[in-house]
């Protein structure tokens, strides 16, 4: 069995900087999963997996175009800290709930800078700008239920939601 459209895929990955530093891994935890052909794991890592059979193992390069998209400077706001309700709470690196216009749905900020009467909030995914090395091993092919397929996710063993 091979790697497309409506095959669930589990795969463990490791993935590293360019400066060889490794970001993330999936080594010491169960492996991830997916549906594939539906958008549920970055673009650029998607097509790679097309087509690879089980016990697969490759490494690939993407580039934030194919990631999580370029930096972008607009996303990046300064907002007083009295829009907080709890302001002592708010330490660098963690994130909070915004509303970028009326009527859209919620985002998330990551606050990067806490300033005496204002915070520096950025709209970017963490990973944004970033191009990204991944270690890949394929431990999972099989055929995505009906209800994964309609749902548009892979579900767990045990996982039983509406
Ligand atoms: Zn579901």
């Amino acid at each position: 069995m091979k790697i497309e459209k409506n095959k669930v895929v589990g795969f463990h990955y490791t993935l590293t900087d360019d400066d060889q530093n490794v970001v993330d891994t999936s080594l010491n935890h169960e492996p991830l999963t997916y549906l594939h052909g539906h958008h549920g794991i970055i673009p650029g890592l998607e097509e790679e997996m097309n087509g690879k059979m089980l016990n697969d193992s490759f490494k690939v390069r993407i580039e934030p175009e194919k990631a999580y998209g370029n930096y972008n400077h607009d996303l990046v706001f300064e907002v007083n800290r009295s829009n907080f309700s709890d302001p002592d709470d708010l330490e660098i690196g963690i994130q909070v709930q915004g509303q970028m216009q009326e009527n859209e749905p919620p985002v998330l900020l990551t606050v990067t800078e806490i300033k005496e009467d204002t915070v520096i909030l950025d709209g970017n995914h963490p990973m944004a700008g970033q191009t990204l090395n991944f270690d890949i091993r394929i431990v999972e092919i099989r055929d995505a239920s009906p209800e994964e397929i309609s749902h548009g996710h892979a579900h767990g063993p045990h996982e039983h939601h509406h």
